[in-house]
């Protein structure tokens, strides 16, 4: 007969066996999904309650096959630039990724569309990140204290854009002023890039608190490795907002597999 003692061990080494290791994993993965299905419905929901401007409505009726051949709408590809090393997957789902940290606000809209036949793509999940206006990430070196200031995701809407609030970015050492971006289409990375800022716009925000702190930015976009690689592809459309601070857009052409 076993024991108490012995039968708790039995127990033990029965659910470190593999097969069930592997079944317990396996839930875990459909409850994780479920969770972020929900999740990213309601995101979906507040994204809708925005309204749809003249230029959402645009990349919305500006798809298809016919259009593309008949040369109606061009839809760029992309350009493909390095993920850099200050990457962290599974950030939160949000729309303000501030967390609190002082800057110039900028708003971010960013489109996504298959690049074959110009359409927006709805339901993907954009995940950007990027520096401080101090220029440090969170997560890392003197932003170590965080994980999560200037991060975060968010899903694309009917128009395939999604939104995000944050602030112009600060500068680090070496690289020109930039916004990390990833887009997932059903669970797999379609794009990994980075966007841009006009210098002369950079110049103008860079003379205001808290970016006039700090010394000159190294580095301006002609003399940046990775923007003189297809950067140009990737600079922002940047207008003024009577609310205050700027208003960033682009529109990321990607395939979908
Ligand atoms: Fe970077």
């Amino acid at each position: 007969m076993l024991s108490i003692g012995r039968s708790g061990e039995l127990r033990k080494r029965l659910s470190s066996h593999p097969f069930l290791k592997q079944r317990r994993y396996a839930r875990r993965v459909h409850e994780d999904r479920l969770t972020r299905k929900s999740i990213l419905r309601l995101a979906g929901l507040a994204a809708a309650s925005l309204g749809a401007g003249s230029w959402q409505a645009r990349i919305a009726q500006g798809g298809g096959p016919a259009a593309v051949e008949s040369g109606a709408v061009s839809c760029v590809l992309t350009p493909e630039l390095t993920e850099g090393p200050y990457y962290i997957a599974n950030e939160k789902l949000r729309r303000n990724i501030t967390d609190g940290h002082p800057g110039t606000p900028l708003v971010l809209q960013l489109a996504v569309v298959n690049a074959s036949t110009c359409k927006p793509i709805r339901g993907a999940t954009v995940d950007i990140w990027h520096a401080d206006a101090a220029g440090n990430y969170s997560g890392f070196g003197a932003g170590n204290a965080s994980r999560t200031f200037m991060r975060g995701i968010q899903k694309t809407d009917a128009s395939g854009i999604a939104t995000f609030r944050t602030i112009y970015p600060g500068w680090y050492q070496g690289r020109t002023v930039h916004v990390h971006v990833k887009v997932h289409v059903r669970g797999r990375v379609v794009h990994t890039g980075q966007l841009f800022f006009s210098d002369a716009l950079t110049d103008r925000v860079y003379r205001n608190a808290p970016y006039n702190k700090r010394p000159s930015r190294t580095t301006r976009n002609a003399n940046d490795l990775i923007f003189v690689n297809g950067g140009r592809k990737s600079i922002l459309s940047l207008r003024r907002r009577t609310a205050g601070g700027y208003l960033g857009k682009i529109t990321m052409g990607v395939h979908r597999s």
